[in-house]
């Protein structure tokens, strides 16, 4: 190997957004790692929210949550499904926290006498937030989000120009995802918005390295030549990322361009070719699936798909274990009613009732969860899902018709309730129980079965729990706690024996489910289906 030492892999965005920054990192990381390189991730977020803990999911799509208890942005969610690294708080950083730590310190007075500035202070914070990420891998990916040009990302252009400048420049990559426009009239793909957007950046002192342009087709060669031309980036480093049939197949199309050996190349490192086998067994399954089954989603966000991101790749995952193509049906749980539930419901195989914040659409949803309880429909229920079987349980079953959680209304039946020691939380943010926790599995029940241990870890994001003055009740009506906190004894997973598949838990599973380790409570459900 020529030249080694901390490699940095910058990705910055032109053109528009949303054009999948995250998963072109995440595809080139897992590209890294069939080289037989250790990576890391950082995603710099330029908006002013100290984390994503607090946004909307119809905004902003779902919140990751990482083992250290994080609240992140969902880039996160595609870095560890494609890759082996476990990333924590250090992996996403805001301008927001930047900015409030430079403040308290400011306050602090560990500045005393100096102006601070946006250059260094804001920048040195921004290089530190690097190295922070780069501990025990040979190469981070850093993602600046949003599109160079937007007036909060500059800060963020301004310290990766930095770091090509203090590191030795070859340990420093610049990749820049664009996007180049197909238009139907003229049957031309047009190159002019990748021109302006390079420029854009060039005019900030970062001269690309690569760049990867999205599309809805193939680029031509000549289509590469001409954006070279103009952008004085070698026609080689210039890869085409059309728009594909399943994401998994993005590194197998990074890879036929040679984007290993451009890397390797611009980084001066004697090339290894990757070993990109495990990564063709799953396209190849994924593009041959025999059987078909429809599962039924019932949430409130049914209109951002970003919202379950991670649920949608679990059930994905579960395709690969199965070999099931499931197609997702997308409930509104606000629309579900007495009356016209049936109908939107019977031609699903399972029913999964996801987690979710606020007392929209509740009614719906213990509708939904009924409906599978009664017909024998194999349910899985997440988080606000269990929850949500609880209150139905309760309510249909033991005779407390004002069972609720205290998250939606006061109730004299509260089978739901916040935990005591947060009943005193004034801040929204991070004020939750969060990150992955031990849950001890109870022989000889469902979830034991499925996951086969006797302890599992699996990763929280949620302030209200099932109320244990009730457990007795419960208990005695045949329901049964299969799962508890190992440390508090917080019922953490419920099932009901009988049932085909009704099972439903506090934590949330599709945050540990990756292409190559499928998790199990979605592979059973498909299973329980067939
Ligand atoms: N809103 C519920 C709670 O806070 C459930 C949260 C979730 O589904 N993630 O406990």
């Amino acid at each position: 190997m020529k030249n080694f030492g901390k490699k940095f892999i910058f990705i910055t965005g032109g053109v528009l957004s949303s054009l999948g920054k995250g998963l072109t990192g995440a595809s080139i990381g897992a590209l890294l790692e069939c080289m037989g390189y250790r990576v890391s991730f950082l995603k710099l977020d330029p908006y002013l929210n100290v984390d994503p803990g607090t946004m909307s999911p119809h905004q902003h799509g779902e919140v990751f949550v990482t083992t250290d208890g994080a609240e992140t942005d969902l880039d996160l969610g595609h870095y560890e499904r494609f890759t082996h690294a476990t990333l924590r708080a250090e992996n996403s950083i805001t301008a927001g926290k930047l900015y409030a730590q430079l403040i308290e310190k400011e306050r602090k007075g560990d500045f005393l006498g100096s102006t601070i500035q946006i250059v260094p202070h804001l920048t040195d914070a921004i290089k530190q937030a690097i190295y922070n990420a780069s501990s025990s891998s040979d190469f981070t990916l850093v993602e600046i989000g949003g599109t160079v040009g937007d007036i909060e990302g500059l800060p963020f252009i301004e310290a990766i120009r930095q770091m090509g400048l203090y590191e030795n420049r070859s340990n420093c990559l610049y990749i820049h995802l664009t996007y180049v426009p197909y238009l139907k009239m003229a049957q031309e793909l047009k190159t002019k918005p990748t021109q302006h957007a390079v420029k854009a950046l060039s005019s900030l002192g970062i001269q690309p390295d690569i760049l990867i342009c999205r599309s809805e087709i193939a680029l031509s060669q000549e289509t590469k030549d001409k954006i070279s031309l103009f952008t004085n980036v070698q026609a080689s480093a210039i890869i085409s990322a059309p728009d594909l049939e399943t994401i998994y197949e993005l590194p197998l199309y990074l890879a036929e361009q040679q984007l290993p050996q451009v890397i390797a190349r611009c980084m001066r490192l004697d090339y290894k070719a990757p070993a990109l086998e495990k990564w063709q067994t799953i396209v190849t399954t994924l593009k041959t699936l025999d059987k078909h089954i429809t599962v039924a989603i019932v949430g409130k966000y049914t209109a951002t798909q970003d919202a379950y991101k991670s649920l949608y790749e679990a059930l994905l995952h579960a395709q690969i274990a199965t070999r099931v193509k499931i197609k997702i049906v997308w409930v509104d749980s606000e629309q579900l009613t007495q009356e016209n539930h049936a109908s939107q419901l019977k031609d699903s195989s399972a029913i999964i009732v996801p987690g979710g914040f606020g007392g929209r659409g509740v009614e719906g949803k213990i509708i939904a969860v009924r409906y599978a309880r009664e017909n024998n429909i194999p349910f899985l229920g997440i988080c606000l899902g269990m929850q949500i079987a609880v209150i139905e349980f309760a309510r249909t079953m033991l005779n407390l018709p004002l069972a609720h959680s205290t998250e939606f209304m006061e109730t004299s039946q509260p089978v739901i309730d916040v935990m005591a020691d947060q009943k005193w939380v004034t801040h929204k943010g991070g004020s939750m129980r969060l990150g992955a926790q031990t849950c001890a599995i109870k022989p000889a029940t469902l979830a034991h079965a499925i996951y086969q241990q006797s302890h599992i870890s699996e990763r929280h994001r949620h302030r209200y729990e099932f109320n244990s003055r009730y457990a007795d009740r419960f208990a005695q009506a045949g329901f049964i706690i299969s799962g508890s906190d190992a440390t508090n004894n917080l019922p953490e997973i419920i099932e009901i024996p009988g049932h085909k598949h009704f099972i439903a838990c506090q934590f949330h599973p599709e945050l540990q489910s990756k292409p190559f380790a499928p998790h199990p409570l979605f592979v059973s459900l498909i299973q329980a289906t067939l």
